[in-house]
C-alpha cells in the first residue's frame, strides 16, 4: 500500500464509500491518514456501575445479564437490556433499533458509552456507542477520536477505516524535517505524530503529537510563503544604494506637520533604506492615519536618488486619487508623477509607458496595469503597494523584478494581530502608525435595529443640510460558493441595492443627490459617481462594499451601514474609516436586526473603540478556535490544527526555524523542498 493508493484498496471501502469520502475531500490513503479529529472523547477510564450518578458521561465495562425486552411507545420501539459489571446492573435503551435484542452474545464483554440517567427504574443508559472487548476498541477503553462527518458516514465506520490505514502504512508516512529541526524544537517524529493525533496512546502523547503537526502546518506554510516571496528578509544593496537622504524639503512642501508616529515610520524606513541592504516593510496603519504622506516622502527620496519609484494602488478610484495628491505636491520640485490604469486609450498608455522606459516619469501610480510585461522601467529604485491585501502575492513580486532589488514598503489599512502578521508577512519588517493626525475627533457609533431607519435618514438629512455628506452601506450577500448562484444573487443583490437607492431617492432624499455604487459598475462609471461625490454634486452615496479601499471624502461625515451582521470586524471597522477624515464630528450608525452573541459582541466592541488593532485583535478571538482569523480572506488554506489565536509560541518557532532554513538560499533536503513546493501549490491564490 502507498500513500498516493486510492483508498479503495482498504477493507470494507467500495465505491459507496469511496464516494462518501470523497465529499470530505479524502481520495487517497495520504488524505486520509491527514484527515486529523475535530475533537476528543476521553474514554480511557472505564467507570464501575456501582458508581454511577445522572447525567455523567461514562464507559462501562460490561457483559449481557438476563432480560431483552422490546415495547412500542407511540410509534416508536424500544429496546431494552439488562447489563452488569461485578458492582452491579445498568440497564441499555435503544430507540427504533430493534435488532440490538441480538446483537450481544453470552459470555462476551462489551464496552458501552453514554450519558447515565436515573428514574424510577433504576441506572440506564440510551442510544450508546458500544464495541465488543477484543474487536479493535477504537470507540472505548481510551482517548477516542472524532471526526467530522457527512451523510452516510459514522464515527463508528470512519475510525476503523483510519486505523487499518494507519497500520498499514505508518512505516511510508515520510519524515520531512531535517533532523536538525527535529531536535533543536523537541518535537515527536511525523509518523509517531499522525498516529497519536489519531489513537493517542495517551493524554501526553496527543499533545506531542499535536505539538508536532501544529509546527509542520506553519512552519510549511511559512516555507511557501518565503519561497512565494521569492526573498527573504534581508538583500543585499548593489546597485540601488542610496545616498541622499535629506527629507527636509519635501516636509516642508506637505500641508501638514508629521505626527510623531508618521515620524518615526518615516525614521524606520529611512534606516533600512541606509543600512545597505533592501527595505523590505510592511506599514500597518489605521484608515486616515497617513500613510500617504510616508509614501511620498520615500517616493521622493527613490527620486533624489536618480530611481523611479511605483506605487501600486488596487483600484483606479484609488490610483486616480494618489495621483491627484502626488502631481500637487510633486510638480512644485519639477518631479513627473503619471497614472496608468486599465481604462486609459492605448496611445496613451503608449506613450506612458514610452516615457516609462525612458526614464522620463519619475514616479508611476497605476493599478494592476503596472504588472503588464511591456512595462519597463529605466531604473526602478522603489516599489510601493498601497492596500497591499488586494493584491497577490506574485503579483507583488512581478513588480519588484522590474527594478533590479528594489525597496520595497506595503502599506495596509487593515491592521492584523500579531499572529496573523507573522504568518502572512513573517519574512518582513513590520511598523506601525497608531496616533491619527491632530485634530481628528472619534468617530460616534451606534448600533440599532432597523426599527430606527426614519430617525437615521431625518438626521442623515440634517449632516447634509450641514454642508456635508453621507455614505449608506448595503452589503451583498455571498452565501454559496457555486459560482453560478452567485452570479445570480450578486444580480439580485445589486438589483435590491438599485431599489433600495432608488426609494432613498424618491421618498426621504427628494431634495438630495443620491449617487449608486457597485461592484458591476464599469471603472468609468465607478470614476464619475466617485468624483461626483468628492465634488459633493452627490451628496448620498448608496453603496455595495466598493467604498471599503481607501477613498477619501473628507467631507462625509455620516455612515450607515445596513446589515451590519454581514461584516466582521475589520470590515466593519475599515468602513467606519470612510468618515471622520476630517475635523468635523462623524458618526457610524450600525444597522442590524440580528440577535445572536457574536453579533452583538462585535456591535459593542464598534461602538466602544476607534482602534483598529484592538478590533483586529478581538475579531480573532471572537471567531474562536476552528475559524481561524483571516486566513479565507487572505487566501491562505484552511489550517487543519493550527490555531492563529492560541498557538502563538508555535508559530514563532516555526518562524524563526523557517527564516533560519530559507535565509540564503533554498534547503537542499529534498523531502522538505518537495512538502514546501505542494504547500506553495495550495497557496497560488494567496494575497499579501
Ligand atoms: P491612509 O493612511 O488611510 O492612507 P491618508 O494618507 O489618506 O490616510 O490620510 C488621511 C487624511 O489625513 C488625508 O486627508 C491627509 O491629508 C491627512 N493627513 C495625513 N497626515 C496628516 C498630518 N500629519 N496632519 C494632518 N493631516 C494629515
Ligand atoms: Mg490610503
Amino acid at each position: 500500500m502507498l500513500l498516493t493508493d486510492n483508498i479503495s484498496v482498504l477493507k470494507n471501502v467500495g465505491e459507496q464509500r469511496q464516494a462518501i469520502l470523497g465529499r470530505l475531500g479524502i481520495e487517497t490513503i495520504g488524505d486520509l491518514l491527514e484527515f486529523f479529529p475535530r475533537d476528543y472523547l476521553d474514554r480511557s477510564k472505564i467507570s464501575k456501575v456501582a458508581g454511577l450518578y445522572h447525567g455523567q458521561m461514562v464507559t462501562v465495562l460490561v457483559w449481557q445479564h438476563g432480560i431483552v425486552a422490546t415495547r412500542n411507545v407511540s410509534g416508536k420501539t424500544i429496546t431494552r437490556i439488562n447489563f452488569c459489571d461485578d458492582t452491579g446492573r445498568v440497564a441499555i435503551t435503544w430507540f427504533n433499533q430493534p435488532y440490538m435484542s441480538t446483537s450481544f452474545k453470552a459470555g462476551e464483554k462489551y464496552y458501552i458509552s453514554g450519558r447515565v440517567s436515573w428514574d424510577a427504574h433504576g441506572v440506564s443508559i440510551e442510544n450508546p456507542e458500544w464495541e465488543r472487548v477484543g474487536d479493535a476498541n477504537l470507540s472505548a477503553g481510551r482517548i477516542v477520536p472524532v471526526y467530522r462527518l457527512t451523510s452516510g458516514l459514522t464515527q463508528k465506520i470512519i475510525r476503523p477505516i483510519i486505523k487499518q490505514a494507519l497500520d498499514s502504512i505508518k512505516d511510508q508516512i515520510e519524515e520531512f524535517l531535517p533532523e536538525k529541526i527535529i531536535t533543536s524544537q523537541g518535537l515527536c517524529g511525523r509518523s509517531f505524530a499522525v498516529e497519536n493525533i489519531h489513537f493517542p496512546s495517551s493524554a501526553e502523547n496527543y499533545f506531542t503529537a499535536r505539538k508536532r503537526l501544529v509546527f509542520d502546518e506553519l512552519f510549511l506554510m511559512q516555507s511557501a510563503m518565503f519561497m512565494a516571496k521569492g526573498q527573504l528578509k534581508h538583500k543585499i544593496l548593489e546597485d540601488n544604494k542610496w545616498d541622499y537622504m535629506d527629507i527636509n524639503p519635501i516636509l516642508a512642501a506637505l500641508p501638514f506637520e508629521l505626527t510623531p508616529d508618521q515620524l518615526k515610520v518615516v525614521q524606520e524606513i529611512t534606516a533600512d533604506i541606509s543600512s545597505g541592504y533592501a527595505l523590505n516593510r510592511l506599514l500597518q496603519g489605521d484608515v486616515g492615519s497617513g500613510k500617504t504622506a510616508v509614501a511620498m516622502i520615500i517616493c521622493y527620496l527613490a527620486v533624489k536618488n536618480k530611481t523611479q519609484a511605483a506605487v501600486m494602488a488596487p483600484t483606479e478610484t484609488l490610483a486616480v486619487q494618489h495621483h491627484q495628491a502626488f502631481t500637487k505636491i510633486f510638480e512644485p520640485f519639477g518631479i513627473n508623477c503619471a497614472l496608468l490604469n486599465g481604462s486609459l486609450k492605448a496611445s496613451e498608455k503608449k506613450n506612458i509607458k514610452n516615457r516609462l522606459e525612458a526614464g522620463e516619469i519619475d514616479i508611476i501610480i497605476g493599478t494592476h496595469a503596472l504588472l503588464q510585461e511591456n512595462v519597463t522601467f529605466s531604473k526602478l529604485g522603489l516599489v510601493i503597494t498601497d492596500e497591499q491585501h488586494r493584491f497577490g502575492v506574485r503579483q507583488r513580486a512581478a513588480l519588484t523584478e522590474k527594478g533590479s532589488i528594489p525597496h520595497t514598503l506595503v502599506m495596509t489599512a487593515t491592521p492584523i494581530p500579531r499572529s496573523l502578521a507573522m504568518v502572512l508577512y513573517g519574512d518582513m519588517d513590520i511598523s506601525a502608525i497608531r496616533q491619527l493626525p491632530p485634530g481628528r475627533q472619534p468617530i460616534d457609533t451606534y448600533s440599532v435595529t432597523k426599527s430606527y431607519h426614519q430617525r437615521i435618514f431625518s438626521f442623515i438629512a440634517k449632516e447634509i443640510d450641514q454642508g456635508h455628506q453621507a455614505y449608506i452601506i448595503c452589503p451583498l450577500i455571498q452565501k454559496d460558493d457555486d459560482e453560478n448562484e452567485k452570479k445570480t444573487q450578486s444580480k439580485n443583490e445589486i438589483t435590491q441595492v438599485i431599489k433600495f437607492a432608488q426609494e432613498l431617492k424618491d421618498s426621504v432624499f427628494t431634495n438630495y443627490n443620491v449617487g449608486i455604487l457597485h461592484g458591476k459598475m464599469k471603472p468609468a462609471e465607478k470614476n464619475e459617481i466617485m468624483e461626483a461625490f468628492a465634488k459633493n454634486d452627490v451628496q448620498i452615496l448608496v453603496s455595495t462594499t466598493v467604498v471599503e479601499v481607501g477613498i477619501n471624502v473628507p467631507n462625509a461625515t455620516v455612515i450607515m451601514i445596513e446589515n451590519a451582521e454581514r461584516f466582521g470586524l475589520s470590515q466593519l471597522h475599515q468602513l467606519r474609516g470612510r468618515v471622520g477624515r476630517s475635523e468635523k464630528k462623524s458618526y457610524c450608525i450600525l444597522v442590524t436586526d440580528a440577535k445572536n452573541e457574536v453579533t452583538q459582541k462585535r456591535m459593542q466592541a464598534m461602538t466602544k473603540t476607534n482602534d483598529g488593532f484592538t478590533l483586529s485583535e478581538l475579531d480573532l478571538e471572537l471567531r474562536g478556535p476552528g475559524e481561524f482569523f483571516g486566513t479565507a480572506q487572505h487566501g491562505l488554506p484552511r489550517m487543519q490544527l493550527a490555531n492563529l489565536y492560541k498557538d502563538t509560541d508555535v508559530l514563532a518557532a516555526a518562524r524563526d526555524a523557517a527564516i533560519k532554513t530559507f535565509d540564503g538560499q533554498q534547503p537542499s533536503y529534498a523531502p522538505l523542498l518537495n512538502k514546501v513546493k505542494q504547500m506553495l501549490g495550495k497557496i497560488k491564490q494567496i494575497s499579501l
